[in-house]
């Protein structure tokens, strides 16, 4: 008889944890007939608030529309120059393009990988009329910094929690206070509800522009019939999509306790030589403060004789997904044609060089953890120069 290997599921990544109860429910809403933005959609906003201690909460289909429509309740448009950080997603520099304004750029931290206050405070100019950081990875933004430097020049802030639901600043979750925050709910984020995303505001106002524009711009007059006074899209989340948010909502301290065991796991046994350069850790008396949505390192690519792509290759061939967090957003095609070179952001530009993301997510056993740490430190021994 031969001894065979026992098989080693692939280890993803990012990988959402949906139960028998989830299913369960999406089933019912199926059932009953409402699919679309019905009673769910109303919970679930609900719950969202009651969260985010009583701020006004409304969903739309991704964090990316919730950043669109954001920058629209501020009145950014045509003319506006926004900062942002030139290390985060796609998204914001897209959606300030879209609604007509620049994105202007400053440089991260290179191990917070948040956005640089200095150069924040530099780059305002009579044009400035908001700033747009990132929690990157889960790790709240100086928020004291942050409203610091909003109140003293008058700009709006639009935070992108898309990372950074659960994540507290202070002993006070992120998005129950500030400005305007955007999450998401994809299902690499620390809770899905498949697609979809949400805006917390304040101003009642606001919050009734912010409908509008989610749903054709329609408002409702009091003989029945409906009118239109602004070019509103249509970005309702489904019923279906809410009620998978109600119970990731429930689970959604759990999840993200479990992310932090995790996180610390790694801290704990990821030694390699060469080293890798690994991400902050929360800051000093928050350990609670950081959801942990990714652990992103960098890679030792100058003392290693295989570069990036090789190096998730030869994870790949051992089970494990390795994921790219992110590209410098002043490179895309898109932000080149308003100036942006290489050079501008050396940090940004290093950590899109040699950023690897290693799988975390609730559902990993430290045993996981300690399986991605064995094979980096042999992949990297391996290429060591
Ligand atoms: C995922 C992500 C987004 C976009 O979220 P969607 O819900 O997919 O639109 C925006 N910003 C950051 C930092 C993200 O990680």
């Amino acid at each position: 008889m031969t001894a065979r290997t026992p098989v080693v599921p692939y280890l993803p990544f990012a990988r959402p944890s949906i139960d028998e109860e989830t299913i369960a429910g999406v089933v019912e809403v199926l059932r009953s007939g409402w699919i679309a933005s019905g009673p769910n959609v109303l919970k679930f906003e609900q719950a969202l608030s009651e969260y985010h201690e009583g701020r006004p909460a409304r969903v739309v289909t991704s964090a990316t529309a919730a950043l669109e429509l954001a920058l629209q309740v501020a009145g950014v448009g045509p003319g506006a120059e926004v900062i942002t950080s030139a290390m985060s997603f796609f998204a914001a520099p897209n959606m300030i393009v879209k609604v007509g304004a620049k994105p202007v750029f400053v440089d991260c931290d290179l191990i917070t990988r948040n956005i640089d206050f200095d150069q924040v405070e530099a780059s305002i100019t009579p044009r400035t009329r908001a700033i747009m950081p990132t929690h990157f990875a889960g790790l709240p933004v100086d928020m004291e910094r942050l409203y610091a430097i909003a109140h003293k020049y008058g700009l709006r802030v639009i935070e992108d929690a898309a990372l950074a639901i659960g994540s507290r600043w202070r002993g006070q979750r992120i998005g129950a206070f500030g400005d305007l925050v955007a999450l998401s709910f994809h299902p690499n984020k620390n809770m899905t509800t498949i697609e979809g995303g949400a805006l917390l505001m304040s101003d009642a106002a606001e919050v009734r522009l912010f409908e509008k524009l989610r749903f054709h711009g329609i408002v409702r007059l009091p003989d029945g019939t409906r009118d239109v006074d602004v070019a509103g899209g249509k970005f309702n989340l489904p019923d279906v999509n809410a009620r998978i948010g109600l119970a990731q909502l429930a689970r959604l301290e759990e999840f993200n306790a479990a992310r932090r065991v995790l996180a610390g796991r790694y801290f704990a046994n990821l030694r390699t030589d060469p080293q890798c350069v690994l991400p902050a850790h929360a800051y000093a008396g928050e350990e609670e403060g950081h959801s942990w949505n990714m652990f992103c390192v960098l890679l030792p690519l100058e003392r290693l004789d295989i570069t990036r792509r090789q190096f998730i290759e030869a994870m790949h061939a051992r089970g494990i997904g390795i994921g790219i967090s992110y590209e410098a957003l002043h490179l895309t095609t898109l932000c080149r044609g308003f100036g942006y070179r290489e050079g501008d952001y050396p940090n940004a530009e290093r950590i899109a060089r040699e950023t690897a993301t290693l799988p975390l997510f609730p559902a990993m056993s430290a045993g996981d953890v300690d399986r991605v740490c064995q094979a980096v430190a042999e992949v990297l021994a391996g290429a060591r120069r």
